[in-house]
């Protein structure tokens, strides 16, 4: 099973794409984690993309294009993958779109997580207040004026992505605002009824 998460920061898409996960024992491709990975290794691609990410801004198609080309080619991506956070621009999805033609893969859905956009500003910051309360590392980009710079990409860049793959009959939006465990189950419903 091959699917993407779209949705505006803050939608929920790194939760849901865990569970599923979990049900369904295929990897979540997150650019985002890897690019926080890379950052933290001080590898060269890390070094180029820290201070966009800090500001909210997106990092360059090449370098996601790259890193998602190269991560869906190892065996733990055999049985399927669930993309959380990419494709983020329309070069990215006609991008990702090439790559898995040339190893003959097709999607099997696009899930877009719908939410209202004031309720993200707060959810940003329980997740904030969580992570801190459990003792975690808050997100260097976890701050409201990044984050506003992410929604304003999000906006601008990825959300022309719910046209492009409705135009391909892929898209299946669903309410994100929805408690968490009612959204998996929706999207369960979904990926059941494209499996039928
Ligand atoms: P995320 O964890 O998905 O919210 O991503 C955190 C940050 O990583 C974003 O704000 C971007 O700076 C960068 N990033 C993650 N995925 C992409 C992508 N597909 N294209 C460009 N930048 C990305």
């Amino acid at each position: 099973m091959r699917l993407i998460f779209l949705g505006p920061p803050g939608a929920g898409k790194g939760t849901q794409a865990k569970r599923l996960t979990e049900k369904y024992g295929i990897p979540q491709l997150s650019t985002g984690d890897m690019l926080r990975a890379a950052v933290s290794a001080g590898t060269e691609i890390g070094k180029r993309a820290k201070a966009v990410m800090d500001a909210g801004g997106l990092v360059s198609d090449d370098i996601v294009n790259q890193i998602v080309a190269e991560r869906i080619e190892e065996a733990d991506c055999g049985k399927g993958f669930i993309l959380d956070g990419y494709p983020r621009t329309v070069p990215q999805a006609m991008a990702l779109s090439e790559a898995m033609k040339a190893k003959n893969l097709t999607l099997d859905a696009v899930i877009e997580l719908k939410v209202d956009e004031e309720a993200l500003v707060r959810r940003i910051e329980s997740r904030v207040a969580e992570t801190i309360a459990a003792g975690g590392t808050v997100r260097s980009d976890d701050n409201p004026e990044a984050f506003r710079k992410r929604l304003a990409e999000y906006r601008a860049k990825t959300a022309p992505l719910s046209a492009y793959y409705e135009e391909q009959g892929e898209l299946v939006a669903l309410d994100g605002m929805a408690d968490v465990d009612a959204v998996t189950n929706a999207i369960i419903g979904v990926l059941e009824k494209s499996a039928a």
